[in-house]
């Protein structure tokens, strides 16, 4: 059994307070494990959503955090065949090819602390070799951590579960960092108009990323804007990022005849939703509803496929980041996200 080193890492201690930026050890390598040194690290909604106790996960408190990564392959456990020592990977929580370890254990306050299969606010992590996607070593670290969630989930909402077609018009609702990657993953795929929707006003990263139509939802009615700036009443496809139920109650009738709305931002625990004038759903060949767990993109399949289309011109992550913070400073980004004023934040883990 083989030990490292301990580690800084963010530690959600308690259920909606700040993370602990606090020292934690390592536990041994099993079979199928992983350690990674982290690069860079993504923040995602669905650790706002952790933080909050939405997710389940409240009765495992303290634990790491983290799903979407870029690190370099530090060790590797038992039986690990797609990696070695130097590989620089991109961690992700949808699972790959590999094997499905048991869950690591990392050491914190004199006891031990059982964390999840992948996590990436920490200087090393211990991953599950199907949570991790190895990647030539001149990827940029910046793009891997935007394909371990935000970017691919992105780009297998518009491709697997929206199936837009060029022309097709393309309603995202909520401007975060999810809502930046769709905007980018519409307009590969053709989409025409492109209309933003966000509580914030978020005009300016709106456009900058493709968008031919801002919205602010709090303070403008989205039917009436959209008649009135581009003309038309329906668009063929939604993607509602926010899980916020007035949001999806309001924009479900803004559906066209053969569209799909997809849900993408879980709702909250016992939320329900409502679908006014039901009736409306049978128009056209009838319409789609569908919750997606992201994007049901295949890291073993999707992730290299990203990368050479970024090579090849076809994906840029410009405009994409709009702030970079360090571990240390991770509760302020936490904040700025919170507030509506960031699109994807990175962690310089390693700063
Ligand atoms: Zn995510």
């Amino acid at each position: 059994m083989m030990y490292y080193p301990r580690m800084k890492a963010a530690v959600l201690e308690t259920i909606n307070a700040p993370l602990a930026v606090v020292d934690v050890g390592l536990g041994a390598l099993s079979s199928g494990q992983v350690l990674v040194k982290i690069l860079v690290s993504g923040i995602c909604g669905a650790q706002l959503q952790e933080i909050a106790g939405n997710k389940g996960n409240a009765k495992f408190v303290p634990h790491l955090l983290g799903h979407e990564g870029c690190g370099i392959v530090e060790d590797v456990g038992p039986d690990i065949t797609r990696v070695k020592k130097g590989d620089k990977v991109i961690l992700h929580w949808r699972k790959g090819d590999g094997i499905e370890s048991g869950f690591p254990t990392y050491t914190y306050k004199g006891k031990s602390m059982p964390s999840g299969k992948v996590t990436t606010f920490s200087e090393y992590s211990i991953v599950s070799e199907n949570r991790i996607t190895p990647v030539s070593s001149d990827t940029p670290n910046d793009l891997c951590a935007l394909l371990g969630c935000g970017l691919s989930t992105a780009l297998g909402t518009i491709e697997n579960e929206a199936k837009v077609r060029p022309g097709e018009s393309v309603m995202i609702v909520g401007q975060g960092g999810l809502g930046a990657c769709l905007i980018k993953a519409a307009r590969i795929a053709g989409a025409n108009p492109i209309i933003a929707i966000d509580i914030h006003d978020k005009k300016d990263i709106a456009a900058s990323l493709g968008a031919q139509l801002f919205i602010n939802g709090a303070t403008q009615n989205i039917g009436e804007t959209l008649k009135n700036a581009l003309g038309i009443k329906e668009v063929n496809v939604i993607v509602e990022t926010s899980g916020n139920v007035d949001s999806i109650r309001d924009t479900l009738p803004l559906l066209a005849g053969g569209g799909r709305y997809i849900m993408v931002g879980q709702l909250p625990p016992g939320a329900s939703i409502e679908v006014t004038n039901a009736n409306h759903l049978f128009g056209g060949e009838g319409k789609m509803i569908k919750a997606t767990q992201g994007g049901a993109f295949s890291p073993t399949k999707d992730i290299p496929r990203y990368v050479q289309m970024y090579r090849d011109g076809k994906l840029n992550t410009d405009n994409l980041i709009t702030h970079r913070t360090s571990l240390d400073k991770i509760n302020d980004a936490i904040t700025l996200m919170r507030y509506g004023k960031a699109s994807r934040i990175m962690i310089d883990i390693q700063n």
